[in-house]
C-alpha cells in the first residue's frame, strides 16, 4: 500500500485542505466529552502551519441532514477546543463551499460541518470538484472516516492538484498493517461490545486469521446461547446463533476453541444502582442479565493474552461504564498493558475503557478509528485510502 504523505509535499504558501475526523462525543449541552480525536489531529495541523501553509480544516460531526443543518450540528465547540489546543485563533467559516473567505499563510480556519453540504455523503462529483478548487494540497487525516466514500474523503482526492495522507492517517496505516501483515504469533483477537450483528464480518474474517479468538460482552451472550446455555434476559441476538456456531466451528477446524465465559456477573437491571452477583455460567436465572464476565473467565482470557505475540482488541467485555460490571474489562486492559505482545486497540467504547483504566501508555497503538479500524482489520480496502493510493506518483 503506497500513499504520498504530508512530509513528501512542499507546503510553503500553499492552500492546504485538511479533512480531519473531529467527530467527538458531546453531551446534551454540546460540551465535548472526550477530545481524543481533536488531539490526534493536532500534529498534522501544526506541521502545516509551521511549513507556512494557508490551512483549512474540516470534519463531520454527528449525522446532520444535508442542506438542513441546525445549531447542534455546528463545529463551533470544536473550533473553540482546537483554538485552545493550538494556542491561536481558529475562526469558523460557514457556507464555504464556493470560497469567498481568505486565510493567511501560517493561519488556520475551520470549515463548518462538511456533512451539511448537499452531496457530501453520496460523493457528488460537482461538490468534490468545488472542494478541490479551494486548495493546492488535499490532506486526508480522517482515518476514522476512511471506510466511507464521501466527497471530502474520496471525491476531492481525485481532483485536488496533490492528494496525500496526513500524519495520523499515515501512522494508522503503518500500525495496522504491521499487526496484520507479519504479526508475531500467536495472534490473539478480542472482540467484545454489544452486538454480534455489528461485528459479524470482523468476527468471521478474524476467525480466518487469528490463532485465538476471544468474544466478550453482549457478543459472548449470543455464543453462550449457541452452546445451549440459559442467559435469562441478557442482551443477545438469537437469530445469529447459527453464525456464532459457524465462527466457533471455523476456529475448531483450526484446532482452537473459542473460550466462552465459565462465570459471569449478573444483575436484574443495567444501572449505577444495580446489585451485581457473580455466578457460574450454568446458574444464570430467568430474570438475570449477564453484564460482565466473572473473575475466573477474566483470568483465563488474561492468561491467553499473557502468552500472545500480537493482541488486537475491540469491544469491552462488559458494561464497563458501571463499576459493578467493569471488572472483566479492567482485568483484560491491564493484562494487555502488561503483556509483551504488540498490542493494538480501537473502537469508541474500547478507547473510553482504556482511558478509564489508565492504560493508554501501555498499549502499543490505539487506533482513532471505530468502523474504519474494524474494516481495515477485515482486510478490506478502505475507499479513502484507495483514493490516496490512486494519486501516488512516487
Ligand atoms: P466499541 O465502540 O469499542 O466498538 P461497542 O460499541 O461494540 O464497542 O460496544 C460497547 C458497548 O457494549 C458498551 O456501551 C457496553 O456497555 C456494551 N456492553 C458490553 N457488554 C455488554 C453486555 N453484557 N450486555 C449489554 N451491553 C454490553
Ligand atoms: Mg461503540
Amino acid at each position: 500500500m503506497r500513499v504520498k504523505t504530508l512530509k513528501d509535499v512542499d507546503l510553503r504558501g500553499k492552500r492546504v485542505f485538511i479533512r480531519a475526523d473531529l467527530n467527538v462525543p458531546q453531551d446534551e449541552t454540546g460540551r465535548i466529552v472526550d477530545d481524543t480525536r481533536i488531539r490526534a489531529s493536532i500534529p498534522t495541523i501544526e506541521y502545516c502551519l509551521q511549513q507556512g501553509a494557508e490551512v483549512m480544516v474540516t470534519s463531520h460531526l454527528g449525522r446532520p441532514k444535508e442542506g438542513a443543518c441546525t445549531p447542534e450540528d455546528s463545529l463551533a465547540p470544536i473550533a473553540e477546543r482546537l483554538s485552545e489546543l493550538l494556542g491561536r485563533p481558529v475562526p469558523l467559516i460557514e457556507h464555504w463551499v464556493d470560497g469567498g473567505f481568505t486565510v493567511q499563510p501560517g493561519e488556520v480556519v475551520l470549515l463548518e460541518n462538511v456533512r451539511c453540504n448537499v452531496g457530501e455523503k453520496k460523493n457528488d462529483e460537482e461538490l468534490a470538484r468545488k472542494y478541490a478548487a479551494l486548495c493546492d494540497v488535499y490532506v486526508n487525516d480522517a482515518f476514522g472516516t476512511a471506510h466511507r466514500a464521501e466527497a471530502s474523503t474520496v471525491g476531492i482526492a481525485r481532483f485536488a492538484p496533490v492528494a496525500c495522507a496526513g500524519l495520523l492517517m499515515a501512522a494508522e496505516i503503518e500500525a495496522l498493517s504491521r499487526a496484520l501483515e507479519h504479526p508475531k504469533r500467536p495472534l490473539v483477537a478480542i472482540v467484545g461490545g454489544a452486538k454480534v450483528s455489528t461485528k459479524l464480518t470482523i468476527l468471521k474474517s478474524l476467525a480466518e486469521k487469528v490463532d485465538q479468538l476471544i468474544v466478550g460482552g453482549g457478543i459472548a451472550n449470543t455464543f453462550l446461547l449457541a452452546t445451549g446455555k440459559r442467559i435469562g434476559k441478557s442482551l443477545a441476538e438469537p437469530e445469529l446463533v447459527v453464525e456464532a456456531q459457524a465462527i466457533m466451528d471455523m476456529m475448531a477446524a483450526r484446532g482452537s476453541e473459542v473460550p466462552l465465559p465459565v462465570d459471569v456477573v449478573v444483575a436484574d437491571e443495567v444501572s449505577a444502582f444495580a446489585r451485581a452477583n457473580r455466578v457460574p455460567v450454568d446458574e444464570v436465572g430467568p430474570n438475570d442479565r449477564i453484564l460482565d464476565v466473572g473473575p475466573k473467565t477474566a483470568a483465563r482470557y488474561c492468561d491467553i493474552v499473557a502468552h500472545a505475540g500480537t493482541v488486537v482488541w475491540n469491544g469491552p467485555l462488559g458494561v464497563f461504564e458501571y463499576d459493578q460490571f467493569a471488572g472483566g474489562t479492567k482485568m483484560l486492559a491491564s493484562a494487555i498493558a502488561h503483556s509483551e505482545a504488540y498490542s493494538l486497540a480501537g473502537g469508541g467504547d474500547t478507547i473510553a475503557a482504556i482511558k478509564k483504566f489508565g492504560v493508554e501508555k501501555d498499549i502499543d497503538y490505539i487506533s482513532t478509528g471505530g468502523g474504519a479500524f474494524l474494516e481495515f482489520l477485515e482486510g478490506k480496502k478502505l475507499p479513502a485510502i484507495a483514493a490516496l493510493e490512486a494519486r501516488y506518483d512516487g
